[in-house]
């Protein structure tokens, strides 16, 4: 289906920060398709991992015990601090499964079906008909319709006032769902007070804290989860992206108030955690740890940050530039799509978001050497396109 504009490019092979086209071409990947590689391209290790894991094993069924993905279950509470955790194959079905949880959470403490969970504006949740209704995005949802509104109540971003307004008109509110960092609604960072706040709100009512990871999951941010920053513990978090280093593979974590909500047949999915992708999101943790690729991101974040805003933030036309570890925005005063098409003539992959943001989410494994190739490239480029 034409569900997508492609870029006239098609890769054939990568290795670490680079890939390679049909003609040969070499391009720096900005990008890690959309926050997916984090460990880059051909990683040794995880190459290693699959094939080994393929040899002994790919598919069982969720109806018997599969070691790896009890490994993994292991691996991530210990990382989050969450109890339980559920495995699926997608962003949006971790999504679903944490929308699910809510429904159910507020149908056993009521007695009473109608559970609704209150959502942001410009959130994204993924493109099932659920998350979809989740999302904040009216080009994604438009032609859609109907979706299943009436579980959702939307609100401003970064607004607490919001919350504490929608909380005493609608008893039915059973949770929050939001990003810490918001992707693809165009980087932008909830503050650390209002995420502290929310957090005791929540508690206060007998709210869900859910908490959308998928993109600013994983180490992205320089730390684990992009909340960690906040100091604070949710209740349920999802994950995807990253998890997996370009295998597919989803998870809805729960503790707190969530732990012990879902039972035996309230939910499942057939491919969900099998133990070829465990065993990659488990040797990407792995070598995430042994590799310190947490304060990696940090530091070359931090790096292609600084060395970004002095070379951008006195050009006419650049609003602001944002964002935590390897997830960085540039903010334009105008549309710049085309800006992706001048990059990939230059040899970088980017995107663009809203429009009017230039996206960076490169490979965690970027070295400062990698960073200064990434701005030697960018920054001529949206320095000429705002001069037009
Ligand atoms: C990409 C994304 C999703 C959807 O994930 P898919 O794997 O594409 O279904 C959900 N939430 C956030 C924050 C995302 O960035």
């Amino acid at each position: 289906m034409n569900t997508y504009s492609r870029l006239p490019v098609t890769f054939t092979h990568g290795r670490g920060v680079t890939l390679w086209d049909t003609a040969g071409k070499e391009y720096l990947d900005a990008l890690a398709g959309i926050a997916v590689s984090g460990l880059g391209h051909a990683h040794p290790d995880l190459v290693q991992a699959i094939s080994e894991q393929a040899g002994r094993l790919i598919h069982t069924s969720n109806l018997y015990g599969v070691a790896e993905q009890e490994s993994l279950a292991t691996k991530l509470s210990q990382l989050s601090g969450l109890d339980e955790v559920f495995f699926c194959n997608s962003g949006a079905e971790a999504n679903e499964a944490a929308i699910k949880l809510a429904r159910l959470y507020g149908y056993k403490k009521t007695g009473l079906p109608g559970a609704k969970v209150i959502v942001m504006e410009r959130a994204w949740h993924g493109r099932t008909i659920g998350t979809l209704a989740a999302t904040g995005s009216e080009k994604a949802r438009h032609g859609f319709e109907p979706l299943p509104d009436e579980g959702f109540i939307r609100v401003p971003y970064n607004n607490m006032a919001a919350i504490q307004a929608v909380a005493d008109t609608q008893p039915e509110i059973q949770a929050v769902l939001l990003e810490v960092l918001q992707g693809e609604g165009g980087i932008n960072i909830a503050t650390e007070g209002y995420l502290k706040r929310l957090r005791e709100f929540c508690t206060e009512r007998g709210w869900l804290l859910m908490i959308d990871e998928v993109q600013s999951g994983i180490g992205r941010t320089g730390t684990w989860f992009g909340y960690q920053h906040a100091g604070i513990v949710p209740d349920v978090i999802t994950l995807a992206k990253g998890l997996g280093s370009g295998v597919p593979i989803g998870a809805c974590l729960a503790g707190g108030q969530a732990k012990g909500v879902m039972g035996p047949g309230n939910h499942g999915t057939t491919f969900g955690g099998g133990p070829l992708v465990s065993q990659a999101a488990l040797t990407t943790l792995t070598v995430m740890e042994r590799d310190a690729l947490l304060a990696n991101a940090a530091k070359v974040g931090g790096y292609l940050r600084a060395g970004l805003e002095n070379d951008l933030c006195n050009v006419a036309g650049v609003v602001e530039i944002r964002g935590r570890g390897l997830m960085l925005g540039i903010e334009l005063d105008r549309p710049c799509g085309e800006l992706v098409k001048e990059a990939l003539a230059a040899g970088l992959l980017i995107n663009v978001t809203r429009d009017n943001v230039v996206r960076l989410l490169p490979p965690l494994i970027l070295s400062i050497a990698d960073a200064n190739v990434l701005i030697a490239r960018l920054v001529p480029l949206i320095k000429q396109f705002l001069s037009k």
